[in-house]
């Protein structure tokens, strides 16, 4: 089916159009620089942004998709929408404005999960998912282990973080290092020390911990853990060495996410991993899990960065999937969700 989707659940406006697993158009219009002075999405100023983005957005990805395949907007078959999780007046705008498209166009609207996009997106660079697949999803505001029956019906969180999210570790650690906003970029680049300079904890990989949280996170003890040897340098009056503390807490994060992702595809019986969500952008993460899941038989599936990070193909194709599954539509009713979770894929 021919899909157009659209995104608007934190900083990012985004419509995609894809047909089937074949991707017609992506454009990303980015709040970013305008939370940059606040150190973090500043869910009023993402609102207004989405508004003005939104049919900008629109009209270039409809411009693509003219030029890359001679396709028309009254010629999909379906509008898909992140309902949730993310900002809720940000959600608002993207559902308002998916409404306003499908019922002008005379099209079935389908209104999706924000994260199973993130997993989904994957399909436009690999083709078809083998069952059951593991996700390591890793976003600013979600990390989690998800078994995959079915990516339109079928998702299943087998573990998550307790506290923090490794998105948001990365962007409180980059804060305290003094680097900026947002910090997961920032601190990939600027990881070009010693990884094995401080050793940070991994968190909850403690045998005692395992009987509980084997496909658990915990990252706050590792944020708290660089600030207080941050905190000694500075009170010793030494310089803090940025790239080594950068690169031993990227470590520690990559280190964790990696191998309990491995653990989760043997515990599953599962040949295939993948993975998806702006961390899973980050230039360690990629190359350590493609060193153990080589070493373990696993076949890694990793997006391009351009499509880890929040985008409108993932919602687009996420919709193509359910289509195909020959799902209900939306209600024209259906309203937006901050906290929907992971396995309702769609509403
Ligand atoms: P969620 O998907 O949980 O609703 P979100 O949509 O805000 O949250 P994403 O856009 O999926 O999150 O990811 C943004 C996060 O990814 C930010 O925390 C950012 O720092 C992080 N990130 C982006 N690129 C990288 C990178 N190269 N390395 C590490 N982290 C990164
Ligand atoms: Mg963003
Ligand atoms: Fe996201």
């Amino acid at each position: 089916p021919l899909v157009l989707g659209i995104e608007s659940s934190c900083d990012e406006t985004g419509v995609g159009i894809v047909r089937g697993h074949e991707l017609l158009a992506n454009e990303v219009a980015s709040s970013v620089d305008l939370h940059v002075r606040f150190g973090g999405v500043v869910p009023e100023v993402a609102s207004r942004a989405h508004l003005e983005a939104l049919l900008p957005t629109l009209h270039r990805a409809a411009e693509r998709a003219a030029a890359a395949a001679d396709v028309d907007l009254t010629e999909i078959d379906a509008v898909s929408v992140t309902a949730g999780p993310g900002l809720m007046g940000a959600l608002v705008v993207g559902l308002a404005g998916a409404k306003a498209l499908a019922w002008a166009l005379d099209k079935p609207l389908y209104a999706v999960n924000h994260l199973a996009g993130h997993v989904a997106v994957d399909l436009l660079e690999h083709g078809p998912l083998p069952q059951p697949a593991v996700a390591l999803l890793v976003s600013g505001g979600h990390t989690s282990l998800l078994r995959v029956d079915d990516v339109a019906t079928s998702i299943t969180e087998v573990g998550a973080t307790i506290d923090d999210a490794a998105g948001e570790a990365y962007d409180k650690v980059a804060r305290l290092l003094g680097l900026s906003y947002p910090g997961g970029p920032v601190i990939d680049r600027a990881a070009t020390g010693d990884p094995a300079a401080i050793a940070f904890p991994r968190g909850l990989t403690l045998r005692r911990d395992l009987e509980r949280h084997r496909f658990d996170f915990s990252f706050s003890g590792l944020k708290t853990a660089v600030a207080r040897w941050v905190e000694q340098r500075e009170a010793a009056g030494l310089d803090v060495p940025v790239a080594d503390v950068a690169a031993s807490f990227q470590e520690a994060v990559c280190d964790v996410l990696s191998a309990k992702a491995i653990d989760a595809c043997r515990e599953l019986g599962s040949t295939d991993l993948l993975i998806g969500g702006g961390v899973a952008a980050n230039s360690r993460l990629r190359a350590l899990l493609a060193e153990r899941a080589e070493q373990a038989g696993i076949a890694l599936r990793r997006p391009r960065p351009g499509l880890c990070t929040d985008n409108g193909a993932m919602i687009a194709v996420l919709g193509a999937e359910v289509v195909d599954r020959g799902l209900a539509p939306s209600s024209f009713d259906v309203a937006a969700n901050s906290s929907l979770p992971v396995s309702t894929v769609a509403l």
